[in-house]
């Protein structure tokens, strides 16, 4: 089989209603750039009789419709990673089943692929049909983000986004577990920019991530990026005590010139004080090196390369990813277009 220019990846979850709409805008736009693509549904874990219709839609439509179905609910981000796993194709199009992410705005996504992008996410200028409660926590959550993990992740942005092959490359070599795709696609670099896009309302059903998904996902893109939680309690430490030690002096002054101020408990607390900030800051300390051990365990690529003249030596894991002669490559630079076809790809026009 040859590798088509794009695959589409959506994770499903209980998407009944939406899935035939869903392919039917796919096929559409899909057809209309007239160009090898495939359809990855990863089906997470289906309750309400989606994981028959994907069976279905890839009996119908064997060529486009690659169905990778979970044996139980593994999670919206682990769904989308089984997808990048499986896709084959040039660049891979991530997007929910919901169609809250238009599937006319792919060929805007394209469109700066083939000027030379290598990630092109597309940022929500607007929001429809969600609940102000919704779209709050969203802001809150993507500028927290922002400000305290070491990867610029951009604002208001979710796993929309089209991501090719050579990124691909290395993301499938980041298996940690608890995975915020976004994040992880911000901090491989590369060339990357944003489309603005309406974000549309869910065509059917309702959410599938009530308040606790919601949170966790907070929770995982945090740890992930961030060690400010670990280093919280260094701070807390270092206030408490400062606090206490800079109370020794007025005490101490206050009971030489006879004041009653500090009468009774003040060299108690100040005790206290200064004993539990050493105790935070001991535990932000032990905290310190939880977060290097965590960042060990992650074992991700030390450095990604993206040109180098030639292959590094043996003993070293990074490779750069560029086979500047492939497939790929002339069709992104948009070669299938013209006369030129190659035999490949005049195969695949007769199909
Ligand atoms: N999803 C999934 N597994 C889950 C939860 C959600 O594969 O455990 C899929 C869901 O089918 C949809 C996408 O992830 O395609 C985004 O979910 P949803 O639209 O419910 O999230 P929201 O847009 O409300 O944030
Ligand atoms: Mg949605």
């Amino acid at each position: 089989m040859s590798r088509p220019t794009f695959s589409i990846v959506v994770p499903v979850y209980n998407e009944r209603e939406s899935l035939p709409e869903l392919y039917r805008r796919v096929r559409a736009v899909m057809e209309s750039l007239g160009e090898p693509w495939e359809l990855v549904l990863v089906d997470d874990g289906s309750t309400d009789g989606s994981t028959d219709l994907i069976r279905e839609l890839h009996r119908q439509d064997p060529e486009h419709v690659r169905p990778v179905i979970f044996a139980r609910n593994f999670g919206h981000q682990i769904a989308v990673t089984a997808g990048m796993d499986y896709a084959r194709g040039c660049a891979v199009i991530i997007m929910d089943a919901d169609l809250q992410d238009p599937p006319e705005v792919i060929p805007d996504l394209i469109a700066r692929w083939r000027e030379g992008y290598d990630v092109v996410y597309a940022v929500r200028v607007q929001r429809e049909g969600e609940s102000w409660f919704k779209k709050a926590t969203a802001a809150l959550f993507y500028r927290l983000i922002y400000r305290i993990t070491d990867v610029p992740i951009p604002l208001d942005t979710g796993d929309f986004r089209l991501i090719d092959r050579k990124v691909l490359a290395v993301l499938r070599r980041m298996r940690e577990r608890h995975r915020f795709i976004r994040g992880m696609a911000a901090w491989v670099g590369f060339r990357q920019i944003g489309v603005p896009y309406r974000r549309a309302p869910r065509y059917a059903g309702e959410t599938k991530y009530p308040l606790r998904k919601m949170l966790k996902f907070a929770l995982d893109a945090i740890t992930s990026f961030s060690y400010f939680p670990l280093q919280l309690a260094t701070y807390l430490g270092f206030v408490s005590a400062g606090l206490s030690i800079l109370a020794i002096p007025l005490v101490a002054v206050a009971r030489l010139t006879g004041s009653q101020a500090f009468y009774g408990q003040a060299t108690t607390l100040i005790a206290v004080l200064f004993l539990g900030g050493v105790q935070l800051i001991s535990l932000g300390i032990l905290g310190e090196y939880v977060g290097r051990i965590y960042d060990e365990v992650k074992g991700r690529p030390l450095y990604v390369v993206a040109e180098a003249a030639n292959s590094p030596s043996p003993e070293s894991d990074s490779y750069a990813m560029i086979e500047e002669h492939d497939v790929c490559h002339r069709r992104r630079s948009g070669a299938s277009k013209s006369h030129g076809k190659t035999p490949e790809e005049v195969s695949h026009a007769t199909e």
